[in-house]
């Protein structure tokens, strides 16, 4: 790789990370500077962060340019990342700034850095030699004079961090400072490797040809929950780490990443470099760095590792590559997975999608023939599929505010005296989703937003989803003012664990709710214990439907598997379709066989009838059809812009201007629809207005919005959010 460098005075365009959108020009610095170097520029009063992203325009007059501060002591930025940001940002309609802050969050990038001690192998030899003592030795010895700090050696020896000092008093170690970010122990791909199915061979084959070509290509590897896939994508990492270059693997949960890391570690010696918001800060800057000198052979980590400086990645897998929360919803608004393809692309890189239940815009991919397909079709050792059925709700008998049908108690009681694990699942957070005033029928609703507060009693708290504004529980009606009237209806995760303790007054019950845990620490521990076998009933949101694994747990009962398919949005039956395989998958994963049962008041909907006979390919197939007819993803293109103001009129004016003024649009043929309120009209105060943007495939959709957007000014407090591939629609 050749990069140009420019000598001290040289005229360099700096893109910042400031909202300036363009590259400003400065002069290169004492001792000159590579392209793409991180440097440190004055702008107005301030000095901002900024990548030197090609050469200056030139017309000025030079000596009223102002110079590099300086050049910051990490590896320039690769032209391939430069390419991707630039790529990414036309793709998302995003200003350049912003894709740089995502490339940069490094925390402390400019700093000098700070020292610390690190431990090598020293050069006496202790007179009085222990056990403890010799597996420090070994494993120092084992990395031929690399440094570690202190918790790392003592953890790689598995001995306190007391012997280690020990060692150092009798000179057998020696302690010395070093800068703080220390490079990765390496990864051994030949570790613990395991012997592997014959299905799984094949599918490992495929991935380690795929890696060992050299080329970019991306590959679906599908297989039910608990086939190995976990297994097979990790003999795709130790071939890239053969071949020298860099992996990435993305979860799309942080309380995933423990159970992960641990098989790491079995599987390559030593864990990888984590890259989430769980990291520390001290950590995130070691792992950044590390990243970019190439001294970090595998991360793991969140969405926006897609972001870090990889030196030369050769493999990017994603992992439960349907998942939602690939989808960034804030500021940028990308799609990790259509990013990890763009990225592995630029720089001859594969990627692996893994999942049970794939997208479907990565099975269209596959019938087009962009992609390959590995399949495992049975599950790992002696472990069964579960066998899933309905509960007819309109034939079971029970009380008003009671959701556990007696059919399905009886399956949990049962699980009781065979001291196994059930599991009640309920995709709501909260005790009730509704607080009502029995006496004029007022719901309480949140004051910035259009939606109900939902109450939330481990809090003592009522709390808006949209914008998380809580406040007390009223006892006094606010509209009537009537006293002691209000009530909860429905069920949340909450309100279903109180049902079950009644119905299972001896049983231990757990809830697994995102929102009970101060810390994603205490949420991790909390489902390791529970995992274990520290509950018998767990009552949980999607949170239990994403991967970890209960070796016990051989019940699953869905409370209400209608709850998804209601409303308009397209995907629903997608979206439900995923959510119920997935949740059932938890069941059965050892010895006992699973049994997971949905709770239905329409059993012959076709979307539970596909979930319950498990026939996927005609489910796809049929879902694809639809989506065809339609001329939606993945079949047609779609973006989603939704107008914000505190001002309810502003939002709707400029919304008519927009559809009326449709020119660019209709020049490649796409039609504009709306403008309506938004799938939630106001948030924080601010009303919302979306119009859904609908083009054929292959037309240039981003140029044409990008034309379409510029014809308006946006006064006042007026915002737009552009949304390529909205995930509703
Ligand atoms: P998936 O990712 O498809 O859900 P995993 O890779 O997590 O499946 O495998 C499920 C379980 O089976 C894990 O505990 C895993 O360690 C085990 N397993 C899968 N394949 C093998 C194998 N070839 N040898 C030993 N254990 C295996
Ligand atoms: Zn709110």
């Amino acid at each position: 790789m050749t990069q140009e460098f420019f000598d001290e005075g040289a005229l360099v365009g700096v893109l910042t990370t400031q909202p300036l959108d363009r590259v400003l020009d400065y002069k290169a610095p004492e001792g000159g500077c590579w392209l793409g170097a991180f440097v440190e520029v004055p702008l107005g009063p301030r000095k901002v962060l900024g990548v030197v992203w090609g050469p200056g325009r030139g017309d000025w007059d030079i000596s009223k340019v102002r110079a590099v501060n300086r050049v910051l002591d990490v590896v320039p930025m690769a032209d391939e990342m430069r390419q991707f940001l630039t790529k990414a940002a036309d793709y998302t309609l995003t200003p350049m700034s912003a894709m740089l802050r995502l490339a940069t969050r490094a925390p402390g990038l400019g700093d000098a850095p700070s020292m610390r001690k690190v431990y090598r192998l020293g050069t006496a030899e202790p007179e009085r030699m222990t056990d403890a003592r010799r597996k420090v030795l070994e494993v120092l010895r084992d990395y031929g004079g690399l440094a570690f700090t202190l918790k790392e050696v003592a953890e790689m020896a598995g001995v306190t961090p007391s012997v280690v000092k020990g060692l150092v008093k009798l000179g057998a170690v020696s302690e010395e400072d070093s800068p703080r970010d220390l490079p990765y122990p390496r990864l051994d791909p030949e570790y613990g490797s395991k012997e592997l199915t014959e299905d799984q061979q094949a599918g490992a084959q495929v991935l380690r040809d795929a890696v060992r070509s050299g080329r970019y290509g991306t590959t679906l590897l599908k297989g039910v929950t608990g086939s190995g896939k976990t297994e097979v994508y990790l003999e795709a990492v130790a071939e890239c780490l053969r071949q020298g270059r860099q992996a990435l693997v993305l979860l799309p949960e942080i309380a995933l990443t423990s159970e992960f890391i641990t098989r790491v570690e079995a599987r390559f010696g030593h864990k990888p470099a984590e890259w989430h918001s769980g990291v520390t800060m001290t950590e995130r800057r070691r792992c950044w760095k590390m990243v970019g000198q190439g001294e970090a052979q595998l991360i793991v980590g969140a969405r926006s590792a897609l972001f870090l400086p990889f030196r030369d990645l050769g493999l990017i897998v994603v992992d439960e590559e349907h998942d939602t929360s690939y989808k960034q919803e804030d500021g940028v608004l990308y799609n990790a997975r259509d990013m990890a393809v763009l990225r592995a692309s630029l720089n001859s890189a594969q990627v692996v999608l893994a999942s049970a239940t794939p997208s479907l815009e990565s099975w269209a991919n596959v019938e087009a023939g962009k992609y390959r397909r590995v399949t495992l079709t049975s599950r790992y050792g002696a472990a069964v599929l579960p066998e899933m059925t309905a509960i007819d709700m309109r034939s079971e008998d029970l009380p008003g505010s009671r959701w556990v049908s007696p059919s399905l108690q009886a399956k949990v009681q049962a699980r009781l005296e065979r001291g196994e694990q059930s599991l009640l699942f309920l995709n709501r957070r909260g005790y009730a989703p509704v607080t009502i005033c029995r006496a004029c029928g007022h719901q309480i609703g949140c004051d910035d937003c259009d939606s109900t507060m939902v109450e939330h009693r481990f809090l003592k708290r009522l709390m808006c989803h949209q914008c998380g504004e809580t406040k007390p529980m009223p006892t006094v009606c606010p509209s009537c003012e009537v006293e002691d009237k209000l009530a909860p209806v429905g069920p949340g995760v909450e309100r279903m664990a109180e049902e079950a303790q009644a119905l299972f007054p001896q049983a231990k019950i757990a809830v697994l709710s995102s929102d009970l845990y101060g810390s994603a620490r205490a949420l991790k521990e909390h489902i390791e214990a529970i995992a274990r076998g520290d509950a018998d009933v767990i009552v949980g949101t999607q949170l239990v439907a994403k991967g970890h694994n209960f070796p016990k747990l051989t019940l699953v009962g869905v409370i209400d598997a209608d709850l998804g398919l209601q409303g308009s949005d397209l995907r629903a039956a997608e979206r439900t379709f995923q959510l119920m395989r997935q949740v059932a998958g938890r069941a059965g994963r050892a010895e006992a066989a699973g049994e997971a049962v949905l709770q239905t008041f329409q059993p012959e909907h076709p979307v539970i009838r596909a979930i319950l006979g498990g026939d996927e390919e005609a489910f796809w197939a049929a879902e694809a059809g639809e989506r065809r007819a339609a001329g939606v993803p993945p079949y047609g293109r779609m973006a989603g812009i939704v107008l914000s103001s505190p001002n309810v009129q502003e939002v709707f004016d400029l919304g008519t201007a927009m559809a009326r003024q449709d020119g660019p649009l209709r020049q490649i043929g796409a039609q504009v629809f709306g403008p309506a309120p938004a799938p939630i009209a106001r948030i924080r105060g601010r009303h919302r207005v979306r119009l859904l943007v609908k083009a054929e495939k292959g037309v240039p959709l981003q140029q044409a919005l990008a034309a379409w957007a510029k014809q308006f000014k946006l006064r006042g407090d007026l915002r737009m959010a552009i949304d390529i591939d909205p995930q509703s629609f």
